[in-house]
């Protein structure tokens, strides 16, 4: 879409689409692929009236590398998929590569990951088994990228891992921080918004941080289950701190990379009471629906709209993320969902809202 100032808010936010293969559970219901791409642009037509057709266009639109496509042509694709395929490798070259530049000239980036439950925020953010997503790729690239530099520069890399859950900050790498109530959100005039207490790892090494990524995931997945929960119901969140010492010119830059998993787009249904539905359900839209408003106003600025308020303060979340969105900060959103017809409204409610970022 041409925009008229677009070289400075393609730089500053962008959005991917990323669509997964078909699931069994999908395959066995006979389920007919309501997507088609041309290069990044991206159609979903309604399955009870194909007629109606939507369209939207984003900085890149993938399907997926494995299985689907082309071994099950003639049921699950359209005739002209277009678009591209697209693997971990090809994604991170997109997305992550330029966050990891921003990073190292000292400038904060946050990398969100939006979509129902199961069309692969987690596949895109972490990965499964050899299938590495984009964090341990950036970690990789990062620790590579400071064995090279290390002439000019001394570096430190230290990594943090929390969750959001109900507007409650809980340390996914800390046993004892289940307290009561969360962890406190503070906000200082140098540093802005931080978590109170929150644990951060010095780390040296992509399996260091791919094991606190394990334990952290463990954690997560572990007091859902306290709760009566489900972990799809709650954000989380990866800061990795970059420490630069120049010696030389004596200067210290500190970026922070934000890399969120957000919680399911899909509308709430849970099973726990009528209440901690009610209270779970207005606290992931309260702060999907925030993230959405500040992207959206970033996003203005960056086209040189006039924009009054940016609501930062709306959510723990944005709080959080305030120092990484907007300014010279790299936002990278990607947005996943499902070809298949009976996904057709989450999918949609997702491209609706990938568009607002743009
Ligand atoms: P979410 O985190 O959104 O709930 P997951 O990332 O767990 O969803 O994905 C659900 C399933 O779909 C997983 O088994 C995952 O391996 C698979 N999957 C998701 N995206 C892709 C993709 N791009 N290519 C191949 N498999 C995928």
């Amino acid at each position: 879409r041409a925009k008229a100032s677009d070289m400075h808010s393609k730089d500053c936010v962008k959005v991917a689409v990323r669509v997964r293969p078909f699931n069994k559970r999908e395959r066995d219901a006979g389920s007919r692929c309501v997507v088609s791409m041309v290069s990044s642009s991206i159609t979903i037509q309604d399955p009870r009236d194909p007629q109606i057709r939507r369209s939207f266009c984003f900085d890149y639109a993938y399907w997926s590398h494995s299985g689907f496509t082309r071994d099950h042509s003639s049921l699950y694709v359209p005739e002209e998929p277009g678009g591209r395929y697209a693997d971990q490798d090809s994604v991170f070259q997109d997305l992550g590569e330029g966050i990891l530049e921003n990073a190292l000239q000292g400038y904060n980036a946050t990398l969100l990951a939006y979509g129902q439950t199961g069309s692969g925020k987690s596949y895109s953010m972490m990965g499964y088994g050899a299938n590495k997503g984009l964090v341990p790729k950036l970690c990789a690239r990062l620790f590579q990228a400071i064995r090279d530099n290390q002439e000019n520069r001394q570096c430190q890399v230290f990594f943090s891992m929390l969750e959001i859950y109900n507007e409650q900050v809980v340390d996914l790498l800390s046993r004892g921080s289940r307290t009561l109530g969360g962890l406190r959100v503070r906000e200082e005039q140098q540093r802005g918004f931080y978590v109170e207490g929150l644990r951060t790892v010095p780390c040296e090494s992509t399996p260091q941080v791919e094991q606190l990524m394990e334990q952290g995931t463990r954690t997560r997945t572990t007091a859902a289950t306290h709760m009566n929960a489900n972990s799809s119901r709650s954000h989380m969140l990866i800061i990795l701190q970059l420490k630069q010492i120049f010696s030389k010119e004596s200067i210290t830059k500190q970026s922070n990379i934000n890399l969120v998993d957000l919680a399911g787009s899909e509308r709430q249904r849970s099973s726990g009471s009528e209440a901690d539905r009610l209270k779970e359900g207005t606290a992931i839209n309260l702060s999907l629906t925030t993230l959405g408003n500040v992207i959206s106003a970033l996003a203005d600025v960056a086209v040189g709209k006039k924009v009054v308020h940016i609501p930062y303060r709306d959510s723990v979340l944005t709080k959080l993320l305030q120092s990484a969105l907007g300014g010279n900060s790299r936002t990278v959103m990607i947005a996943t969902l499902s070809p298949a017809d009976i996904c057709y409204e989450e999918s949609l409610s997702t491209l609706r809202y990938a568009e607002r970022a743009k």
